[in-house]
Order: structure tokens, then sequence, then C-alpha cells
């Protein structure tokens, strides 16, 4: 995972001549929103740099799907003085800063040991390539994949969700076993199997109610997302077998995908991925 080292040789380097191998978070950020850029987030989102300066030197980066308190203790620990995630840390916006809630104990603690949070939230859901939603494609093996709502102002490549196909259709239990194994969901919660094959599967990580009519529209056979109500599970009305694997779960790649983005396009300072799990939520 490591490129760095501290090595003699680019320890010479740098003292010689002077930043001459590092990056600063500026660059990084431009590399991540080649891939997604800002402009594709949602009107409400709150993606970017939200903690530092873009003229940093990046020390090392951290991967994670939230920044919580234990996401900044890990970084500490790791020496890494940047942390890419993809849920925004700030999101309503704050008021006050005196440690009152989770967030800005997160906000504070970051300031005071030096350490950025980017985060690449709506933008990166929002595209197809290297997106949120393709990487769960991929883990499900998909083919064929396309946005399943493109934005009205982009391109086709823009936009919520995702529409793949399955190489070889399955059963409906087939298809709810292959979920929860490559999802590593611990628990499903689905409507009534409708007693058809799997073969066309639309996709959206996250909380992807607001997509049901358009996978119903495009004749999906499931849907697979996260945080369903439950009168919203009755919209699925015979149409469509909803497939709520949660939140985390649905998101869980996207560190993985952070984390390839950044490794294979940086060299000179090292990439962790989170070994803490963020999940809010536990089952028993
Ligand atoms: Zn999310």
């Amino acid at each position: 995972m490591s490129h760095l080292g501290g090595s003699f040789g680019i320890l010479c380097v740098y003292w010689t001549t002077k930043n001459y191998d590092m990056t600063k978070i500026s660059e990084l950020i431009q590399q991540i929103e080649s891939i997604a850029p800002l402009c594709y987030q949602e009107s409400y989102d709150n993606a970017g740099l939200i903690v530092g300066q873009a003229d940093q030197e990046i020390k090392a980066v951290l991967c994670s799907l939230d920044t919580i308190e234990a996401t900044i203790d890990e970084a500490i620990g790791l020496g890494a003085n940047l942390i890419v995630s993809h849920h925004p840390i700030i999101f309503g916006g704050l008021s006050k800063i005196n440690g009152a809630n989770y967030v800005e104990r997160t906000v504070i603690k970051a300031i005071k040991n030096d350490i950025a949070i980017y985060a690449a939230h709506t933008n990166l859901d929002n595209v197809l390539h290297q997106g949120v939603n393709q990487k769960i494609g991929q883990k499900l093996g998909l083919e064929a994949m396309e946005i399943l709502q493109p934005m009205a102002i982009a391109q086709e490549h823009i936009g919520a969700g995702i529409l793949g196909i399955l190489p070889t259709p399955m059963d409906e239990k087939a298809f709810l076993d292959l979920l929860k194994n490559r999802m590593q969901a611990k628990c499903i919660r689905h409507t009534e199997l409708l007693g058809k094959p799997i073969r066309k599967v639309a996709i959206c990580g996250g909380s992807g109610q607001f997509l049901l009519p358009t996978a119903i529209k495009n004749k999906a056979d499931v849907f697979v997302s996260a945080d369903f109500k439950y009168h919203q599970f009755f919209d699925a009305d015979g149409h469509i077998l909803i497939a709520d694997i949660g939140h985390f779960e649905s998101e869980q790649y996207t560190i993985e995908l952070l984390f390839d983005i950044i490794s294979t396009n940086f060299s000179n300072f090292a990439t962790h991925y989170t070994k803490i799990d963020t999940n809010p939520v536990k089952y028993y």
C-alpha cells in the first residue's frame, strides 16, 4: 500500500530540491474531479474540500466511506494528513463549532491535527465510469451498464443509478444469495418474490427510493438500493423486486474505488484503506 517508505533516496531529493517530490492536495483533487467533476453533484450536496487548504502538501491519504472522530484518530496513527471520504462530514452547515455533536468534534479534531477532509459524494454517484454504482455492478458481475436516469442537461454517462444485465439470468433466490454474498449484507429487506428470473438489474448505492419509478419504467427485474421505508416497499406493486441491502453495505466498495483512483495515479505518498467500520447500523 505504501510507495513512500521514507527511503533515504527520497529524503535526499526532498531536502535538496525543495518540494520536488511532494503532491499538493489540489493535484489530488484535480485527479478525482477529472473523473467526478463537482458540477455533477446534487444541489443539496456539499462535496469538495471540506476542511484544510488545497495548497497543503500530502504526507499520506486515508480513504473511507465516512469521516468520524475514529477516522481522524486512524489518520493520525498512519501519519496521513488527508482523508478522502464519500460522505461529507459537514452537510447542512455549522453555525457553532463547540463540540456539541460528532460532526463538530470531528471537525475540531481534524483542524487541531492539521488533517484535511475531502468528499467525493453525489458527483461520484452520478458518473458511470469509475462511479459508485458501476463499482457495485462490477461486484455483481453485470454487463452492458448504463445510467438509469441520465441528467437532463448532461451526457448519457452522467446521472443517477445504473442499469445492467446479468450474463446469465438467475432465479430470484439465487440472485439474493449472490447479492448477500458479494455485498457482504447481513440482511436483505425485500419485497415479495415474483417468480420470474432476474436478468435486468437496477442499482443505486445509498438512498435510491426516488429511482424506483424509473427502474420500473425501464423494466428492471430487481432494484438494489437502500434506506427504503415501510410504505415505499408497497410501491414495487408487483412490477419489480426491491432489495434493500443497507446504506453502508451498498456503498462500502466506494472506499476501494477511491483507493484505486488515488493509488494508481500517485506513487509518491502512501494511500491507506480504512480499517474502521463506520456503519452506524448494527444487526442483532
Ligand atoms: Zn451514501
